[in-house]
């Protein structure tokens, strides 16, 4: 069931979206090498529980930490750890705020340091299917029309989108209907309208899409060892267009 939210549920989502953004500008600017990721999560908690809020992932099924942080060939669901990121990283950092009841969730892929031209155009094109993806977001569209965009962007480039995990609905819940998967048909799927709200996530891997687990339970990596990219936003519909959440 697809549970539409009135215009003040979209304030106080976007009062949640405003900590997800600033925990992640934060983030972004603590990121280099040296810098652990059980290091980037403490910031995050201290951020996000200095700003009245919650981390909506700290014991979300078991997982122990407040933020996801995913380097290089991990796509998703990193746990923090003492491992250090190097020169040439690049990392994909996750982060879901409860504020009011409500759940705002964004990522982004950051690089550490300097990065290889490969790098940093998969994290491009990875941030700009988010975009497209977005602009579809539109009363009347469906969501194929937004998974169609991730998918022929991103893959007229010679990248992969990540098949096994995808985007959702959101609101009081972190996961609610419906699914936004990274490809599709467009036209086809539940049609959008205004008081949906989804988290729009492209994972997109330089090589093939197939994922492997890691032994954590929670880690997942390109089965072909290649980099992979994040970019999330958490998008209202509106009667004015899509609304983006999670930003200044
Ligand atoms: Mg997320
Ligand atoms: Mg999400």
């Amino acid at each position: 069931m697809i549970i539409r939210k009135s215009a003040a549920e979209i304030e106080k989502m976007t009062r949640a979206g405003r900590v997800v953004h600033g925990c992640l500008q934060m983030l972004a600017a603590a990121v280099r090498p040296g810098v652990s990721t059980a290091e980037l999560d403490r910031m995050a908690e201290d951020y996000i529980r200095s700003h009245g809020a919650v981390p909506t992932f700290k014991g979300y099924r078991g997982f122990p930490s407040s933020i996801c942080a995913s380097p290089n060939d991990m796509i998703v669901h990193g746990i923090p750890g003492e491992t250090v990121l190097d020169e040439g990283d690049i990392l994909s950092i996750d982060v879901g705020v409860t504020l009011e009841d409500y759940v705002g969730d964004s990522a982004i892929t950051v690089p550490v340091g300097e990065v290889s031209e490969e790098a940093f155009a998969l994290m491009a094109a990875t941030r700009e299917s988010l975009g497209r993806a977005i602009e579809q977001c539109r009363e009347g569209n469906r969501v194929g029309d937004i998974s169609h965009a991730v998918q022929a962007y991103v893959e007229e480039r010679g990248y992969s989108v990540v098949r096994s995990l995808v985007g959702h609905g959101i609101g009081r819940d972190m996961h609610e209907d419906p699914q936004v998967p990274n490809f599709g048909a467009p036209g086809k799927g539940p049609r959008l309208v205004a008081g949906m709200v989804l988290a729009i996530e492209p994972m997109v891997n330089a090589g093939r899409y197939e994922v492997e687990m890691g032994d954590d339970g929670w880690a997942v990596y390109t089965r072909d060892g290649t980099l992979s990219a994040h970019f999330e936003h958490t998008v209202a519909v509106t009667s004015n267009g899509p609304r983006v959440l999670t930003e200044a």
